[in-house]
């Protein structure tokens, strides 16, 4: 497509989606994050909550003050992309017990809300056509390589690859690639062990034992449709000035191209740029569990995401694409890991990352708000006497095959858990203090839980218990529903 045609294109989806969003009846919202942030599990969560008569969210002032009819799921209004599959996805939380399969690539649902506005100059009942995306956060760290030619990208990422953390996990891809001659004929199978040794590079250093941030291409690790196809068979490769016409190194090139022009533009223009709202899942206990490195990552990774919205708005990329997200919410997901006495510290922490990354974002444009919660509450919690002591424990049904204190568990037994402490000044966390854990339970801060069960709605419906849900909903869409 032509700079032109591309640009029309985006000129009339805009004043389709604005058009809705200024008569009030359309919101589009945007949940992301890395793999096993959440997405799925919060969406789930989210659409049931709406749904179903029942679900307790008294932060969420339209549920509260019940003005809101229904929540009626509708079809799919975007026949190009796949819809959410939230009936199966309930279907493993509520009746199965078991966590859903993980998003690994962009899927849409839409739900119209039917509601009466508060009493005011606007009275009387209405709706709100509520379109949720869900797309891997992996896809949006790609959006630099749009102003980076073939061999700017190979020369960083090659450097990126020497340094200290990720040198030894590099070592097979950078051997092989130090024997290459980029100058010699274009070889499909030498295309094809680059991309899969360099591939595997990157899988490892997002592995659980490294948690290094992520690089791009975000679709080496999240292929959604496309694994295998010409157009993720590439790789970097050393060598500056033009590649010799018919040489690998022109091949590669070509290819990495390809990627920019029909992946990751077309995801920028046509999804994220149409997007109103946005909640960015942060697995921030994973990389407080994995120490400071990880957390440093972390906010590495944070800042990169918010040069996403901001980039349409202040420079060369905003001729492909305005993002116009007036709403940010960061969330720290699985609060439900912890006792309710560090909720809040989670969430200061988080605070204190993402002013960080803001800082070094600069002028993002968006309302910006911070939460920490567990979108399906998979424990409550107990007391649990030692001695004299009454101890803050978490109670819930272990995934089978966890051990704790040597006891394999089968799924169905409970087992009372004494969470970590996170320390109550957020600093101390990001100094690499982490949590503070009671004294020889070190174990069971990585103890994974079932899906608690569910209770039973005022109509019949299962209600999942969560904490904080409410006032996601509230900040995302709250006032949309005044
Ligand atoms: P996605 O890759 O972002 O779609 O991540 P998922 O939503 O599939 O979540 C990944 C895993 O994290 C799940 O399989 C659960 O084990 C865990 N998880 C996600 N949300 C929660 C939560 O609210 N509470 C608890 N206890 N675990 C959660």
């Amino acid at each position: 497509m032509s700079l032109l045609s591309d640009l029309a294109f985006e000129a009339r989806n805009t004043a389709r989606s604005v058009a809705d969003y200024v008569t009030g009846t359309g919101l589009r919202l945007g949940v992301t994050g890395l793999s096993r942030a959440g997405k799925t599990v919060f969406i789930t969560a989210l659409v049931q909550a709406l749904t179903t008569r029942g679900a307790r969210l008294p932060v969420f002032a339209a549920a509260a003050e019940g003005r809101i009819s229904r929540g009626i799921l509708q079809p799919q209004p975007d026949d190009g992309v796949p819809r959410f599959a939230v009936e199966d996805h309930l279907v493993a939380l509520t009746v199965e017990r078991r966590w859903p399969e993980s998003t690994r690539r962009i899927s849409e649902i839409r739900i119209t809300i039917d509601f009466d506005r508060k009493a005011g100059w606007r009275t009387g009942p209405t709706s709100l056509t509520l379109d949720i995306v869900d797309y891997p956060g992996e896809w949006l760290l790609d959006l630099p390589l749009l102003g980076k030619s073939y061999a700017q990208w190979s020369a960083e990422t090659l450097d990126a690859s020497a340094a200290a953390a990720r040198a030894p996990l590099a070592a097979d891809w950078r051997g092989h690639t130090a024997m290459l001659d980029a100058a010699a004929p274009a070889s499909e199978e030498e295309a094809r062990r680059c991309a899969e040794l360099f591939t595997r590079y990157l899988r490892a250093s997002r592995g659980d034992r490294y948690a290094l941030s992520t690089l791009p291409p975000g679709r080496f690790l999240m292929p959604g449709d496309l694994e295998g196809t010409p157009m993720l068979t590439f790789a970097p490769l050393p060598g500056s000035g033009p590649a010799k016409p018919g040489s690998l190194a022109a091949m590669m090139e070509r290819r990495y191209e390809s990627y920019k022009a029909l992946v990751v533009k077309p995801f920028f223009r046509d999804h994220f740029a149409r997007l109103d709202r946005q909640i960015v899942l942060v697995d921030a206990l994973s990389a407080l569990n994995s120490g400071p490195a990880a957390v440093r990552d972390l906010q590495n990774a944070l800042s990169d995401v918010l040069q996403a919205y901001r980039a349409g708005r202040s420079n060369l990329l905003s001729t492909l694409f305005r993002p116009r997200i007036d709403r940010i919410l960061f969330a720290a997901t699985k609060a439900d890991h912890l006792h309710h006495t560090s909720h809040d510290r989670l969430e200061a922490i988080l605070r204190l990352l993402v002013a960080r990354a803001i800082a070094k974002a600069e002028d993002v444009g968006a309302g910006i708000d911070v939460i920490a919660m567990a979108a399906v509450r998979a424990t409550r919690e107990a007391s649990v006497k030692q001695g004299r002591d009454a101890l803050d424990a978490i109670v819930g049904t272990p995934l089978p095959g966890e051990v704790i204190d040597g006891e394999t568990f089968d799924g169905l037994a409970e087992a009372a858990v004494f969470p970590g402490e996170l320390p109550r000044d957020p600093k101390l966390a990001l100094r690499g203090d982490g949590l503070a854990l009671a004294e020889g339970d070190n174990d069971y801060r990585f103890v994974r839980f079932r899906p608690p069960l569910p209770e039973t709605g005022p109509q019949g419906g299962p209600v999942l218990p969560h904490i904080r849900l409410d006032r996601a909903l509230q900040f995302l869409i709250g006032d949309r529903l005044a």
